[in-house]
């Protein structure tokens, strides 16, 4: 049977580094997962893989970019509605 026959591929293990210890004291150890990606001649796992790190960096900071956007724009219409207050108060005032 030709499923039997299992061809040993060589297996690399993820050179990532994993932080443990305390935050003043830090210290790393290595991933230890297998690796499926190479980079610049090591290999990693898809979680340590450099490039798509990288990228899920961008991502994230894309995404708070995006939320401190939608927050300065919802302050700017804080100060807005203030300021339609403050003159709607002054105009109610003549009238008085
Ligand atoms: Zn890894």
């Amino acid at each position: 049977m030709i499923k039997m026959i299992k061809k040993k591929m060589p297996q690399h293990t993820c050179e990532g580094k994993i932080r443990s210890g305390s935050t003043w004291h830090p210290s790393y150890r290595a991933c230890g997962k297998t690796a499926t990606l190479e980079h610049e001649g090591r290999w990693f796992c898809k979680t340590h893989h450099p490039p798509t790190q990288r990228a899920r960096l961008d991502a994230t900071w894309a995404a708070k970019q995006a939320k401190w956007d939608s927050q300065r724009e919802s302050l700017d219409e804080v100060y807005r509605k203030a300021a339609a207050y403050d003159k709607l108060v002054k105009l109610l005032e003549m009238f008085n």
